[in-house]
């Protein structure tokens, strides 16, 4: 059998489906019937937005079609509130390791992409794997996502010995503590695999949920060209036991507010089919330039800055429990100006390019145009600087999903505010951790302020003293303890 009739079976069953969970239509109905909602629309939305509780298309439809900018302010205003209450000021960092770029699929806008003549293939030895894991972990990551095209070099046996190698890898005080995956859409047995050897998160973005751009984009005769093989992707990692996945957009091949509504439905379906469980995190790249790929420079649906923090904002308040990721992908400034409307999780210290890390220790050089550019390409030390200069605290804990709450416990937590009670002490600890191993004096300084900060918040909490001593533990020397 040849690698792309691989999953002619599974195909074939969907094909059989009369229809999927996305209607084109009905999409495009909400968003023109609230065209232009009026002020009490809008608020009668916030209204029930401030109960933390997920919203249904209309209303998000009110929210998108939003034009005044008095209410668009309160949407904000708003949309930082629900991140404070559902994530307080953690801002949870991780880098990711490209593992391979060959890839037998053909998608327009990247850079990865089978006729792309313009780069060099490479997939990792596990030697490489290993050098990359190191030069990470001595930067201080300690959460990555491992990023793979999807060819017959990079099937799910290699996946496993991958991630296996990424977890036993050791330094001095370093180890990546919690492995995401970004990777093709997979089979329920190629998932249950994956679950055995522990990953993080599994994230499969669906790039379009409009179907006819969907095929324009993804060749027909590829596996990524089958719309539904990727839509229902994450019911196959339910079904397997993955129960945290990652869903996202690549802003810019179709209209932002049809996506948004997209990645609404897409979590309702999960909602209603899996007790409850929707996405745990929702990832928004925008299509960034790659080289030897004209589409991506020139995007026909390319999201403008505004309307970019608009979308975050909209996700935050219609999907209140989700983690919200903003990739280096955006440049330091629209990073800052997002992180109050309800990011959760951005990556620092990046290298964008399958052996990058290495590569960029040698050459002094960064090679980040392969698959796309990022923007942003401060230092980890750097955006930690910067993150505790805006009184938050990075976070590198993994305690959730080492400790088993994931999927259907986690969102129990997150949407019970369970966060104040452990997430923050636990992240406190994390970043004292950054601070011993890793910090400039400069970054160590600014740090302690904002741990100090936080622990004075904890003063008559039944759980302070516990803080102060795991905190002093962690100053002599013990590692990796959590709440
Ligand atoms: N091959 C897997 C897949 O397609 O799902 C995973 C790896 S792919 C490199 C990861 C993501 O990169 C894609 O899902 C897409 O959203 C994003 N991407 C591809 N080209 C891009 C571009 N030019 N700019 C920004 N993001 C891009
Ligand atoms: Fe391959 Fe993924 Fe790039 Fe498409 S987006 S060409 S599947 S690596």
């Amino acid at each position: 059998m040849s690698f792309l009739e691989k999953y002619s079976k599974e195909f074939q069953e969907l094909d059989r489906l009369p229809n999927d969970f996305i209607n084109d239509e009905k999409i495009w109905e909400q968003l023109n019937k609230w065209e232009n909602p009026s002020k009490e629309d809008v608020r009668r939305v916030l209204k029930k937005a401030e109960q933390c509780i997920r919203l249904e298309p209309q209303e998000t439809a009110i929210l998108i079609q939003n034009k005044d900018e008095e209410t668009i302010q309160e949407m904000y205003d708003l949309a930082y509130q629900l991140k404070q209450e559902v994530y307080g000021d953690r801002i949870v960092f991780f880098a990711p390791l490209y593992i391979s770029d060959e890839c037998a699929n053909n998608c327009k806008y990247c850079g990865f992409r089978s006729t792309n003549n313009e780069i060099k293939r490479k997939t990792l030895t596990m030697e490489e794997i290993e050098q990359e894991v190191k030069i990470m972990t001595q930067e201080g990551q300690k959460r990555t996502v491992l990023v793979y095209g999807e060819s017959p070099k990079t099937q799910i046996d290699f996946m496993c010995k991958s991630i296996e190698k990424v977890y036993s890898t050791k330094t001095n005080h370093g180890e990546i503590r919690r492995a995401n995956i970004n990777c093709a859409p997979l089979s329920v047995e190629e998932l249950k695999q994956l679950k055995d050897v522990e990953i993080g998160t599994y994230q499969v973005f669906q790039e379009t949920y409009h179907h006819e751009t969907y095929s324009n984009v993804h060749p027909k005769g590829t596996i990524k060209g089958h719309y539904r093989w990727r839509l229902y992707a994450m019911d196959r990692a339910q079904q397997a036991g993955v129960d945290d996945c990652g869903l996202g957009v690549l802003f810019g091949l179709y209209d932002w507010r049809f996506e948004v509504m997209g990645l609404l439905y897409h979590t309702i379906h999960l909602e209603e089919n899996f007790n409850g469980v929707g996405p745990h995190t929702i990832s928004f790249p925008r299509i960034t330039p790659a080289k030897g790929t004209p589409y991506s420079d020139n995007p026909q649906y390319a999201v403008s800055d505004e309307d970019f923090k608009k979308l975050i904002a909209v996700l935050r308040l219609s999907i209140p429990y989700t983690g919200l990721i903003c990739t280096a992908r955006e440049s330091q400034e629209v990073r800052d100006s997002v992180i109050p409307l309800g990011v959760s999780q951005i990556d620092a210290g990046t290298r964008i390019g399958v052996g990058a890390y290495a590569q960029s220790q040698k050459a002094n050089e960064i090679p980040d145009k392969e698959q796309f550019t990022i923007c942003d390409s401060r230092s980890l030390d750097n955006v930690i600087n910067e993150v505790c200069g805006m009184g938050n605290i990075p976070s590198f804990c993994t305690s959730c999903y080492r400790a088993g709450r994931t999927g259907e416990h986690f969102m129990k937590v997150a949407k019970s505010k369970f966060v104040h009670n452990y997430c923050i002490p636990n992240a406190m600890f994390t970043l004292k951790e950054y601070l011993i191993d890793y910090a400039t004096p400069e970054t160590k300084a600014k740090g302690e302020t904002v741990l100090q900060e936080h622990l004075d918040k904890f003063k008559g909490d039944p759980r302070y003293n516990t803080i102060v001593q795991t905190l002093e533990k962690i100053e002599n020397g013990q590692r990796d303890l959590r709440l």
